[in-house]
């Protein structure tokens, strides 16, 4: 989609440290990291929140959480545990609206998250 950055990101116009890619998504290093490991997880297809996945898409996001697992064990955080999030919307904490799922590890957190 115009103008959504991680959009931009994605298709290579925007720089990004890349975790991993292949056709439907791109995962990349947060430039604000909050955790010793913070990457995040994001379809290359525009979908602007978790609300806008339908069930024909269900299959994304179990290869997005597959991905995850992944990324968890190669980056050294599968053992000791790790947080995955999607924020949505305003109350929820989203500030770019393009659905991506965060995954933080290498450090506790707690809970309830503030
Ligand atoms: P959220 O607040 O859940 O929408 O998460 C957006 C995340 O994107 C934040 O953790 C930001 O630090 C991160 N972010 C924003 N711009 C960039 C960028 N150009 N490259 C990597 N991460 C970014």
């Amino acid at each position: 989609m115009e103008n959504c950055l991680f959009c931009k990101i994605a298709n290579g116009e925007i720089p990004s440290k890349k975790a991993y890619e292949d056709d439907t998504v791109l995962a990349f290093y947060d430039i604000e990291p909050q955790a010793p490991v913070h990457v995040l997880i994001v379809p290359k297809k525009h979908y602007t929140s978790v609300m806008d996945i339908e069930s024909a898409d269900q299959a994304l996001l179990s290869h997005m959480i597959e991905i995850a697992q992944k990324l968890a064990k190669e980056l050294g955080v599968s053992k000791d545990g790790f947080r995955l999030v999607i924020n949505t919307g305003e109350n929820g904490g989203q500030s770019v609206p393009q659905l991506h799922i965060h995954l933080l590890g290498g450090r506790k957190f707690g809970w309830p998250a503030g």
